[in-house]
């Protein structure tokens, strides 16, 4: 996968495209990994050009597994649009939104998340109610390998039963509902909804190679032009190399292209 910073000169090109839009996955990506994810916080520089970006384009969009509401308090940048729980729900001009299809899925994801918690009483695994869905993490386990095998246990029936879909994380494993919705359909949304003519995704999960593949999707369509850029890291998952265009190593290099394109976009891209 090319570094991004050897072809400065496409990104240029395309910010030629008006509406332009960027979509930013945020844990890894613009938040460095921490222990928990309460303890994480955004780059105050990714933040900061996050900021100006937001000002100079049709579209900055931040999406997450986390809910919206704690997205957006992560950033607390009113002009941006926050999407979480992997693209159920979207929060902008100051209101939440589930998708219809997982309107019902917060009440079986509680009664999901109770019996999880009376299964996986094992040291280092916390598991978070996030509304639409819910997520199992491990990365505090002393055996997290271990730790993953007994969750994947614990979920084969539960998930069964309850009509729900599972899905791997970084050190976690992700509860949904049974909706085709995923970081690549929503990306597809939004550039519907902003009619947009380029942009770039910025992602380091599993989760953002859906999106990868939606922003790959539109190349026949002469009307878009995007680029998908994985932020890699030694936990990035495997396809995120081969599915991106270009790479950035790690939040830090996040930071300095953020910075280099509100430098760069033009007003009202
Ligand atoms: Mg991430």
């Amino acid at each position: 996968m090319p570094y991004l910073f050897d072809h400065l000169d496409l990104i240029k090109q395309a910010l030629r495209q008006s509406p332009f839009g960027l979509i930013t996955d945020v844990d890894g990506t613009i938040s460095p990994t921490a222990p928990t994810p309460a303890q994480a916080e955004v780059s105050p520089l990714c933040r900061q050009y996050l900021s100006i970006l937001s000002e100079k384009l049709a579209l900055v969009a931040a999406i997450s597994g986390r809910p919206a509401l704690e997205a957006k308090n992560m950033l607390q940048i009113d002009k941006m649009v926050y999407i979480g729980n992997h693209g159920l729900e979207r929060w902008s001009e100051g209101h939440t939104e589930l998708v219809d299809e997982a309107e019902e899925y917060p009440k079986v994801i509680k009664a999901a998340v109770k019996e999880l918690s009376r299964l996986l009483a094992i040291d280092g695994i916390s598991i978070e109610d996030k509304g639409a869905t819910a997520t199992i993490h491990y990365r505090l386990c002393p055996e997290p390998e271990l730790a993953k095998e007994k969750i994947h246990a614990a979920l084969k029936d539960l998930a069964q039963a309850r009509h729900l879909r599972i899905m791997e994380g970084k050190m976690a494993v992700n509860l949904l509902p049974p909706v085709s919705i995923n970081k690549g359909t929503t990306v597809l949304a939004l550039i519907r909804d902003y009619q947009l003519r380029g942009g770039i995704y910025l992602g380091d999960e599993y989760t953002d190679i859906d999106a990868f593949r939606a922003l790959h999707s539109t190349a026949g369509n002469l009307a878009f032009q995007g680029f998908a850029i994985g932020v890699t890291s030694p936990e990035m998952p495997e396809g995120l190399v081969s599915e991106a265009d270009f790479s950035l190593n790690g939040v830090a290099d996040v930071e300095r292209f953020l910075q280099w394109l509100s430098r760069n976009a033009p007003e009202s891209g």
